[in-house]
């Protein structure tokens, strides 16, 4: 029951609500007129739970308005999605991360590996390979240095379509980690089929894990299955030792949340670097 109420917040309410639309009537502002005033790209180390080394990290869009304060993504990500901005939006992100990474590249950060969110609509979009490929060469990218999140439940509603794309994606050398995963009731089964690099435990599983003995039975599962098929494990949402702990021992490879860091702005993150923190 939890899980389901977890789950139906996610994917937001269908009616829109007056706050809703003012906050859709500012986003096609600032994003339309405004050349996305407001927006900015925070990056949330990954850290490898054996050498305690930042791996990588995952671009996390900001929005400061002037009317609204901070909107978060949870709040107005679904509603790009449903009236179309997101396509403009994703693109702006995917600009944003490759223009860093290639400055970053420059100055001696290398090599990590930078994670980006895709919607369901980003990932449909036919010229989504095509955006990629351009950004790869004008940026002079390593391929392998960006991931794209897709969500299980995205992946899961037309397979074939999805493989399909993933090759593509795949064949570009970018790779693709499975965002939320275990939340998507999929048949994992199906997993082997998909050309995927990385699954990303939902931070649900990750909560409180040592002490709930579902979500740890699950986690563990979880850990082993994508071990078994030769993914990456990542855990989101780490924010206790004690979680930290349980990963560690049932082999996780990387995680990601507030006890080792929380999204960072570009200047702090490499700050952060080049303070070269370990647990
Ligand atoms: P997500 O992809 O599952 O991203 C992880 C979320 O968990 C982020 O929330 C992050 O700030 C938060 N988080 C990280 N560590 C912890 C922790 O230890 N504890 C807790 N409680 N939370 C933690 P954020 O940045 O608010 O983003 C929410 C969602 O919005 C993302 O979930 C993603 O679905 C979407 N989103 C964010 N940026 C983008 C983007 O550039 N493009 C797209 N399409 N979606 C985005
Ligand atoms: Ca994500
Ligand atoms: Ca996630
Ligand atoms: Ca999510």
């Amino acid at each position: 029951a939890n899980l389901k109420k977890y789950l139906s917040a996610q994917t937001g309410a269908q009616k829109l609500t007056p706050r809703m639309q003012l906050v859709e009537r500012e986003l096609q502002l600032a994003v339309k007129q405004k050349y996305f005033e407001g927006f900015e790209i925070y990056y949330q180390p990954i850290i490898d739970i054996k050498t305690n080394k930042i791996i990588g990290a995952e671009s996390l869009i900001r929005w400061q308005n002037s009317e609204l304060g901070p909107v978060s993504p949870a709040e107005f990500i679904p509603l790009a999605e449903s009236n179309g901005l997101i396509i403009d939006i994703g693109h702006w992100v995917l600009t944003q991360v490759c223009e860093q990474i290639n400055n970053w590249r420059k100055s001696g950060i290398y090599p990590l590996t930078f994670a980006v969110n895709l919607s369901a609509i980003e990932f449909n979009e036919p010229e989504l390979i095509n955006k990629i490929i351009h950004l790869l060469n004008f940026y002079n990218i390593e391929p392998g240095c960006l991931e794209l999140e897709l969500t299980e439940r995205m992946i899961m509603q037309d397979v074939h379509t999805a493989i399909y794309t993933m090759n593509k994606l795949r064949s570009l050398g970018v790779k693709i980690a499975v965002d939320d995963f275990g939340t998507g009731y999929s048949a994992l089964i199906y997993l082997k089929q998909f050309p995927i690099n990385t699954l990303k435990i939902d931070r649900y599983f990750v909560q409180d894990v040592p002490n709930d003995y579902q979500k740890a039975a699950i986690t563990t599962a979880l850990i082993q299955m994508g071990h078994n098929l030769n993914l990456k494990l990542v855990a989101e949402g780490v924010e206790t030792e004690a979680e930290l702990a349980f990963l560690r021992q049932h082999n996780c490879d990387a995680m990601q949340g507030y006890l080792f860091s929380r999204p960072l702005p570009k200047l702090e993150f490499e700050k952060f670097l080049a303070s070269n923190k370990s647990l």
